[in-house]
């Protein structure tokens, strides 16, 4: 099997982690119950989900027919140090991280309510929105097989990589988080499109309806409209909707019914797993069977996410998460 490129354009961020029995009341200050720090972003972190989840514990990158390779900013800073080395330390390629004089590394600050798991976040994109169009005056050569993209680098360099990817018919993957409502005719590079319910609701133009099943085929129909081939809605804890609009076929995929800790990241888990199975196994994304394999398979590493603490430190190994059907 040749070996696939999977380059992630986005952002990369220090957590500051507190963890709490609740979160604060206006004016109010609450002793927390652990502070962490970690590497973040999701940008990063879907690199590494992408790199762990198409190998097993302990490979080498090459074993595995997969590179992954990071492009974003970070500032000249013991942060940005720190996020470049997370990153090779999980054998992701890091020649394209640059580093931006005088700018800070992004930040977030993240509040984890213990009591339900839900996760409250404060993000300085700082260096982040320093990548510019004019850092990409094209896409890396060789040209990668897929590149992931989110929304937590400037837009217009968003809009100008999407450009870019489609005069040179590269694969797309988007995952338009914090959501936006994007150009249309940006859709017509995307290939894959990953959402959550918030992210669905905000790009189809239906917020602040109250979800139920009996709304989904509206808004489906609003996906297709989109013109993107593959669309995947998670869900949380009810797990993932992935419509394939070539063939207007609908899968369910209900959630692995798990103890939660801490839910940061299952997104960013499930974006990565489903990316890196995508390129390492060379499923037929025509093959509605392999992708509802492939759709499984994310389904069960983001649920593995939610188990544990922390953000990448959460993200499992492909051997860590049951292959049945990979
Ligand atoms: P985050 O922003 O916290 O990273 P998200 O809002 O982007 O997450 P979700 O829809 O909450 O994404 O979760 C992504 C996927 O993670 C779900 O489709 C599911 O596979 C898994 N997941 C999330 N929460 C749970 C849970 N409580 N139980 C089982 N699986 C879960």
């Amino acid at each position: 099997m040749p070996t696939r490129n999977i380059t992630i354009i986005g952002s990369l961020n220090t957590d500051l982690i507190t963890r709490t029995s609740r979160v604060p009341a206006a004016g109010e200050t609450l002793i927390t119950s652990s502070y962490d720090t970690g590497c973040g972003g999701k940008g990063a972190n879907q690199a590494v989900a992408c790199a762990r989840l198409s190998r097993e514990k302990g490979s080498e990158v090459d074993e595995a027919g997969c590179t992954i390779n990071m492009i974003g900013a970070v500032g000249d800073d013991m942060f940005g140090r720190d996020l470049i080395n997370g990153l090779v330390s999980n054998g992701i390629g890091v020649d394209g991280v640059r580093v931006k004089d005088g700018e800070k590394s992004g930040v977030a600050v993240i509040i984890v309510e213990e009591e339900s798991g839900e996760n409250r976040i404060l993000m300085s994109p700082n260096a982040n929105y320093a990548l510019r169009p004019s850092d990409f005056k094209s896409l890396p050569d060789p040209l990668p097989d897929l590149i992931i993209l989110q929304l937590e680098i400037p837009l217009i360099t968003v809009l100008h990589i999407l450009k870019l990817a489609r005069e040179k018919n590269v694969e797309v993957l988007l995952n338009p988080a914090p959501a936006v409502k994007l150009p249309r005719e940006a859709y017509l590079a995307v290939n894959h499109l990953i959402v959550n319910e918030t992210e669905a609701s905000i790009i189809t133009s239906t917020t602040g309806q109250k979800h139920s099943w009996a709304l989904w085929g509206e808004h489906i129909q609003r996906l297709i409209d989109l013109g993107v081939r593959h669309v995947l809605v998670t869900l949380g804890a009810e797990g993932v909707i992935y419509l394939d609009t070539g063939i207007q076929r609908v899968l369910q995929a209900p959630g692995e019914k798990v103890t939660v800790i801490d839910s940061t990241g299952a997104g960013d888990t499930f974006v990565g797993a489903y990316a890196g199975m995508l390129a390492k196994s060379g499923r037929d994304s025509r093959d509605f069977t392999c992708m509802m394999e492939l759709v499984d398979f994310a389904n069960r590493a983001a649920a593995k996410t939610v188990q544990k603490g922390g953000v990448q430190s959460a993200i499992p190994w492909r051997n860590e998460v049951s292959l049945e059907n990979t």
